[in-house]
């Protein structure tokens, strides 16, 4: 009854959506604010006799915004359902068990062996540094591979790459294989490293709307690089799907990115939340490693991460505990709102002290 792929196939375990208990849930890097009241407006005053039809296969009008927003053709962008599509057409796409296995960072995000057990990619996972951030000359030595992927902020670690060093590591690694950068966290203070596709055609930056711009419920993510990269993406969709984008989501989606006001200062009430509960954990002796994300990794001497996230979770307060080796210590924190984060630092100090 079921195919010899589907018995090979390890699925991806995406945080909890508890159904059951209402949680304070800083668990799976949502932001805490509503998306643009734009978006609202729009979804209010739907017309639905326009949902007899399907909606534009190529998502033409969106590809135009966010191409206008990062100053680009939009013959450069690709949008699909959630940035977790975009990156599985780019697997497809681009990587193949022919030329190497495709290299990630030791610790990053758990759906990229996921991707790779699919699409029967082999893969390397490359150590970081003894302070968990990426090491870019850890790759440059690897001379067989189909690829490079890594999310800059990284995540669930949070460190971030400046461009400048993304721009030396593009100048070292094979031209005729492609490096993506998975800039889901990007908007929490780092810069887009989006200027270097001009310069590198094997370059793609992967953004998504779920995060900076509240909509991780309407499922919108992109793809920027090189006409051919877009190119050969729209190949797979077609391959697969052709309209990833509903109607609803490809409208909402021009809003949110237009309203540039009530993006920015969005992130930056998360960047100041972020900075405020860093400071306060550090202050209670958490160890919190540097993130320019809308999370933060911690750990306290002598506490295994497990109990960390049980004790909390018993309390009614969810984060994000991993268990994988060398991290087993962590857990991952999404920033807030002020009181969200208020109660996490209480909770905190009321079970472990300073
Ligand atoms: N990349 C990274 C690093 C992520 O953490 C996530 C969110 N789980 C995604 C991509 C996917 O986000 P979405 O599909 O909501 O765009």
């Amino acid at each position: 009854m079921f195919s010899k792929k589907l018995k090979q196939l390890t699925p991806y375990t995406p945080g909890e959506q508890p159904q059951n208990r209402k949680y304070i849930k800083l668990n799976t890097n949502e932001n805490p604010y509503p998306p643009s009241p734009e978006v609202k407006k729009y979804l209010d005053s739907v017309d639905t006799d326009t949902l007899k039809l399907y909606p534009d296969p190529g998502s033409q009008e969106l590809r135009e915004t966010i191409g206008n927003y990062f100053n680009l053709s939009s013959s450069m962008v690709f949008t699909g359902n959630g940035s977790d599509e975009v990156l599985s057409f780019c697997f497809y796409a681009f990587f193949d068990k022919d030329n190497g296995p495709l290299l990630f960072p030791e610790h990053s995000y758990s759906f990229y062996p996921v991707y790779c057990g699919f699409y029967d990619i082999p893969f390397k996972r490359i150590p970081m540094k003894s302070d968990l951030s990426i090491s870019v000359d850890a790759y440059t030595v690897e001379t067989d591979y189909s690829g490079i992927i890594f999310p800059n902020p990284n995540a669930p670690t949070g460190t971030y790459l400046e461009t400048a060093e993304i721009e030396q590591f593009m100048k070292k690694v094979h031209s005729n294989r492609v490096v993506i950068i998975d800039e889901a966290y990007i908007d929490f203070g780092g810069k887009s490293a989006i200027s270097l596709i001009d310069k590198f055609d094997n370059l793609l930056i992967v953004q998504t709307l779920s995060k900076s711009r509240s909509l991780a419920g309407l499922r919108v993510g992109f793809a920027m690089g090189n006409e051919i990269l877009i190119s050969a993406l729209n190949t797979v969709k077609d391959s697969f799907n052709s309209y990833p984008l509903d109607k609803l989501a490809q409208n909402a989606a021009k809003l949110a990115i237009e309203d540039i006001d009530y993006f920015k200062e969005n992130s930056s009430k998360i960047i100041k939340t972020r900075e405020f509960t860093v400071k306060a954990l550090k202050s209670m002796n958490w160890e919190v490693l540097p993130s320019m994300a809308n999370f933060i990794f911690i750990r306290k001497k002598e506490l295994s991460g497990k109990i960390v996230y049980e004790t909390l979770k018993n309390k009614g307060l969810l984060v994000r505990y991993f268990g994988h080796k060398g991290i087993e210590d962590f857990v991952r924190v999404t920033i807030g709102k002020r009181k969200d984060m208020e109660f996490f630092l209480d909770l905190l100090n009321t079970t472990w002290g300073k």
